[in-house]
């Protein structure tokens, strides 16, 4: 699985132990780290708020 902010591969597995996963919809993204997670939830907070 990629990490959608900095494309790395990521074990969806090790992401959910490690609590680095986030369901949007039907799909669910992993991530390398807690700074990926933050950057990502920031980004979509931030096209929120654009409407
Ligand atoms: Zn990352």
């Amino acid at each position: 699985m990629l990490d959608p902010v900095c494309d790395m591969t990521v074990d969806l597995d090790e992401a959910r132990e490690a609590g680095l996963t986030m369901e949007l919809g039907d799909r669910e993204y992993a991530f390398c780290g807690e700074g990926c997670l933050k950057a990502f939830a920031k980004r979509l907070a931030a096209q929120g708020s654009k409407r």
